[in-house]
């Protein structure tokens, strides 16, 4: 396994790496969620191929100063976890390697990045993007994986590789959970003991919501089995149509019921489908 800490190295290191290429962008911290991303990466590419995780806490996608600093960064048990899952080549830049102090460009998606995560994280999804556009071109890959725990980010990510012509392919992969239901997620070694005791509540209320009729009623039931825990607090929960994102009001189409909760300064998100008919 390589190792590249510049865009310079990693297109060196790439020079002569065997298609297909296939990424993986991560920001570490890795769980068995990242995993299952690194081995549907490794399918895709074939013994031949050439697999490449970027780990990179990207500092202009944090709207909280507080988050990017408490953001675990284990570069070594990563490092190995990367060497076990085949892995051929991990990006792990500085920030000052990947961004101009003076960078003046950035990557805006104007409609599916509004609502949500993005209402609630301004300029959150114009640093997803911007990174991302900026993986794909110093990776060259023909593919890139990524989870659909974080829906809106990878709906984004398609609006943005349609609009601009990006030739790379979007490959979606499930959420994994813990047995308990909460969606594994890097955060989660955040929480003391009470709220991790208490987070999978998320995941039931949506789960109970989503089964019933008008979205008034499903919002309440969501919003009161999330609310009974003294220690959860709502950022947004939201119906969305499943295709542009934008909320709802009547239940036409497939959407989906979509939901950030902070537990302390703990934020997790976890949405279910809401079937139509
Ligand atoms: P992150 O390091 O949190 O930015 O996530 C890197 C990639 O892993 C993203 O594509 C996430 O959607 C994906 N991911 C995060 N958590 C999970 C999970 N529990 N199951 C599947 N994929 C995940």
């Amino acid at each position: 396994m390589k190792i590249a800490d510049t865009g310079s190295a990693l297109r060196e290191i790439l020079k002569n790496a065997p298609a297909p290429r296939v990424l993986v962008p991560t920001m570490g911290a890795f769980h068995p969620g990242h995993l299952s991303l690194m081995q549907r990466a490794r399918k895709i590419a074939g013994p031949g191929g050439t697999v490449v995780v970027s780990i990179f806490v990207n500092p202009i996608q944090f709207d909280r100063a507080a988050d990017l600093d408490a953001y675990p960064r284990p570069m070594a048990s990563d490092l190995a976890a990367c060497e076990t899952a085949g892995v051929d080549v991990v990006f792990a830049p500085t920030a000052e390697s990947m961004y101009f102090p003076d960078r003046s460009v950035t990557v805006t998606e104007t409609l599916l990045s509004r609502s949500l995560c993005g209402a609630a994280r301004p300029g959150h999804f114009d640093g997803v993007c911007t990174v991302v556009l900026k993986l794909f071109l110093l990776t060259g890959c023909e593919s890139a994986v990524f989870g659909e725990k974080d829906f809106q980010q990878l709906a984004v990510i398609r609006r943005m590789v349609r609009d601009l012509d990006v030739p790379v392919e979007i490959i979606p992969c499930p959420t994994l959970r813990e047995a308990d239901g909460l969606a594994m997620s890097s955060r989660n070694t955040r929480l003391i003991p009470e709220q991790r005791a208490d987070a999978p509540r998320i995941r039931r209320a949506l789960l109970a919501a989503a089964t019933l009729g008008a979205p008034t009623e499903i919002l309440a039931a969501a919003r009161a089995a999330i609310e009974t825990s003294p220690l959860a607090r709502i950022d947004y929960l939201t119906i969305v149509d499943a295709e542009t994102l934008q909320p709802v009001t009547e239940l036409l189409r497939p959407a989906i019921l979509a939901t950030a909760v902070f537990y302390g300064e703990v934020r997790l998100i976890d949405h279910a489908m809401i079937a139509i008919g």
